[in-house]
Order: C-alpha cells, then sequence, then structure tokens
C-alpha cells in the first residue's frame, strides 16, 4: 500500500495541472468569468455584454425558423435516436459537401467532410493529431486561444506570427517564414477574423497559401464566421487554393445559423491532389473520432444547411452591418480608444486602449475590471486574444443596448480621463 502512494504522489499532477489551469483560465471564458464576478449587483441597470460572441439571446439575432422547424421535425420522426457513425451521417455529410462547393472551384466529396460537436471539436481533433515531440504550430496574435488551450493540453509548442493593424489584420509572412523550422507542422488563420473583424482579400490568402507550400506546413483555415461579410472585401474560402496546397477548413453552423449552443461543426480537406491521404493524416483523424463523442444525432439535419433561405442570411447581414457602424462611430468619440480599421466581418473590433489619457487604470484588464463594476458594461481585455492593452469588442448585440453599452464606455472615459 505504501509503495503505491508514493507512486502516485510522483506523477506531480499538480505542476502539470497548474499549466494547464493557466492555459484555461487565460480562454475567453475564463476572462468572462472573472468579468462577471466583477459586476456591480446592486447596479439596478441591465448588464451589457460585449465580451463574447453568442448573440443567439438577442431577439434581431433569432435563428431561422428553417431550421428550428428542421430540427422539432428530426426528434418527433424518431428516425434519429440512434448513435450516429463517428464522421456524421450521410445525408448531413452530404448537405455540407453541397454547402461547401458552392465557392469552390472543384466540388468536395461528402468523404472529405467529418461532423464535428461545433467549430471547437474540430479544433481538438487537428491540434490533437498534430501534436508530437518538438512539433510546433504557427498561430495569429491576436487570436482566439481555444487553439493556445488546446495546444497546452497536448503538448503541442505555439509560435505567434502577429497581424499587422496597420494592412487590416494581414498576416506578416516574413515573420511567419522566419519563425517555421523542420518541426513546424501547420499554420492557422482565421478568415473572417475573431478578434480583429478583418475580411482577407483573394490575393492574401493567396500569399498566405504559397508561403504554406513553400514551408512545407498544413494550412488550417478556421472559417466559423464564413459569409458573415458586410465590407468592400467578399469572402473568398481558403479552399479555392486547394491546389496550392492541401487545406483543412474548419467550420460550424453556430455563427452563421446564430445557433452556437446546437453543437453541429466540421472538419473539412480541400485536397484536390490526394496529400493528406497519402501521408496517413487522414486516418489519424478517423481513428481519433472513432474514440472522440460524435454531434447529438437529431441536428444532423441535412435541411438546416440545405433549405435556409437567402433571405435570412441577407436581413442578419444588415443587422451586422448595421450594428458594426454603429460601434465604429460611438468608439469614434471616445478620445482613450482608438480603432486602426472598420470591423467588415465576423462580430468582433479590436481596439486600442490609450493609457495615456487616463489617470488611474493600470492596463487592459484594469480598465475592463472597473468598467464592469462602475458600469455593468462587460468588454473583454485584449491580453485575453494575446494584444495587452487592446479590447476585443461584440458588436453583435441589440443595436440599442449596444449603443447604451458604448454610451457607458464613454462616460467611463469621462470619469477616468486625465485632468
Ligand atoms: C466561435 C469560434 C469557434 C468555435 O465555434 P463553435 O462552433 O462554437 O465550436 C472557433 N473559432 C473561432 C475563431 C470562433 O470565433
Amino acid at each position: 500500500m505504501a509503495n503505491e502512494s508514493k507512486s502516485i504522489k510522483k506523477w506531480n499532477f499538480k505542476k502539470a495541472n497548474e499549466e494547464l489551469a493557466q492555459a484555461s483560465a487565460t480562454t475567453i471564458r475564463g476572462y468572462v468569468t472573472m468579468l462577471l464576478e466583477n459586476l456591480d449587483k446592486d447596479d439596478v441597470r441591465a448588464a451589457i455584454p460585449l465580451s463574447h460572441g453568442d448573440p443567439s439571446a438577442f431577439p434581431c439575432f433569432r435563428t431561422t425558423s428553417v431550421a428550428e422547424d428542421a430540427v422539432a421535425k428530426a426528434v418527433r420522426s424518431a428516425k434519429f435516436n440512434g448513435y450516429s457513425p463517428s464522421d456524421g451521417i450521410p445525408p448531413a455529410r452530404i448537405a455540407v459537401a453541397e454547402y461547401l462547393s458552392k465557392d469552390l472551384p472543384e466540388k468536395l466529396s461528402p468523404d472529405d467532410i467529418y461532423l464535428t460537436v461545433g467549430c471547437n471539436q474540430a479544433i481538438e481533433i487537428i491540434l490533437t493529431v498534430l501534436a508530437r515531440p518538438n512539433a510546433n504550430i504557427l498561430l495569429p496574435r491576436p487570436g482566439f486561444p481555444y487553439y493556445e488551450a488546446r495546444a497546452a493540453f497536448s503538448n503541442l509548442e505555439v509560435r505567434h506570427f502577429n497581424l499587422c493593424p496597420e494592412t487590416g489584420w494581414e498576416v506578416d509572412l516574413d515573420e511567419v517564414e522566419a519563425l517555421a523550422d523542420e518541426n513546424t507542422v501547420a499554420i492557422v488563420v482565421i478568415n473572417p477574423g475573431n478578434p480583429c473583424g478583418n475580411v482577407y482579400t483573394y490575393d492574401h490568402l493567396k500569399k498566405v497559401a504559397e508561403t504554406a507550400r513553400k514551408l512545407g506546413i498544413l494550412l488550417i483555415a478556421d472559417e466559423v464566421y464564413d459569409h458573415l461579410v458586410f465590407g468592400s472585401n467578399p469572402f473568398v474560402p481558403m479552399g479555392v487554393f486547394g491546389s496550392i496546397t492541401p487545406i483543412i477548413t474548419l467550420g460550424s453552423i453556430s455563427k452563421r445559423w446564430l445557433v452556437p449552443g446546437w453543437r453541429l461543426g466540421w472538419f473539412v480537406t480541400n485536397d484536390p491532389n490526394g496529400i493528406l491521404r497519402e501521408q496517413g493524416i487522414v486516418d489519424c483523424i478517423k481513428g481519433f473520432l472513432n474514440i472522440s463523442s460524435d454531434p447529438a444525432t437529431f441536428i444532423q439535419v441535412a435541411q438546416i444547411l440545405g433549405d435556409t433561405k437567402e433571405d435570412f442570411f441577407l436581413e442578419k447581414l444588415k443587422t451586422l452591418k448595421l450594428t458594426a457602424d454603429i460601434c465604429y462611430s460611438k468608439i469614434k468619440e471616445i478620445p482613450c480608444i482608438i480603432c486602426p480599421s472598420k470591423p467588415e466581418g465576423s462580430m468582433f473590433v479590436m481596439v486600442k486602449l490609450n493609457l495615456s489619457l487616463l489617470d488611474d487604470i493600470k492596463d487592459d484588464v484594469d480598465f475592463c475590471v472597473k468598467l464592469a463594476k462602475e458600469e455593468s458594461v462587460m468588454i473583454l481585455p485584449g491580453i485575453g486574444v494575446g494584444l495587452k492593452n487592446w479590447l476585443r469588442v461584440t458588436f453583435a448585440i441589440e443595436p440599442s443596448s449596444l449603443e447604451e453599452g458604448l454610451e457607458r464606455v464613454k462616460a467611463f472615459c469621462g470619469r477616468h480621463a486625465k485632468k
């Protein structure tokens, strides 16, 4: 007995857990929890969440009845009560292949599609499959911290390349080349962008694909905000460049259909030259899917993707454009917050704090904690997405709440301004 407990002590879970606890505390959820804890319970005003991207609670961002009816019908049919195959039920894989193929030069096969528990599980799959001793992955800064946390749990080294605010948050490709070495397995590009609200041009995406080819690394395209664009650049899926280099596209219905709680996503191989299959990555992905959980069967209804009308998307885009405009113009009225580029996609914008204009604010976290306490407005500190002393603002909320929230931010900044 004594020997056994001794060997367990040797494992030193505490040290490993500290690192992992740190990785998960610094996710967006970790910071949102911190802000919630700092709200003033005696403030009679409603709290305004500009900190996380789940607009589903707001009436103007309700999903389409086409999707609601399809799921209700699936549940009542009693045909969706069984286990799902590990890569998803065939009609849903066909529907995703058709949905994505509309924007691609070569049609995807349903065999290229693996259905996942939201886009997050698609991230989990690829990072787990890529992790091996000494391997590293290139991630954008600012970025989506779920990647960093997942990489930490898989012992995958992260190297950050910068997105440049001066060039509409384009990838610094020279830096990417300088960071990569023989142990680099992949690069991640998020377009339309979270947290920056940028939309990349065809030319920039092509250069990214050519760089990945030159370096011989996998290109992972996080397109969870596909088609959520309302500026001058159209949405171009990275899969368009699949013949330059194999692309792994990650997505879900969470953002475009405004149902993040439904947990339906996908992992897609855009690989017309069959390189991923040849390299054995496809077998690894299938192996991982065999030992992980699947999205609920009744949520895998083909009609969500197949039957949703263009009107629905256009109406939601109109609302997003309106809220993005409100956000941009209100922020321009606040001297200590600088917005380098107007958001053209997704649901977010990154803005910079000018701390030299503020009196008693130490940094971005201090700003956000005091703002939550004094004004019941929650904004994500930039450090949560990798940029200290910046802020990430979500504009996908009811327009009137957004206006009120930003008025409160303005009042807060006025009160804390250097006299
Ligand atoms: C929301 C989000 C995800 C996760 O999507 P789910 O479908 O909710 O799991 C992944 N990547 C980015 C960039 C996101 O903003």
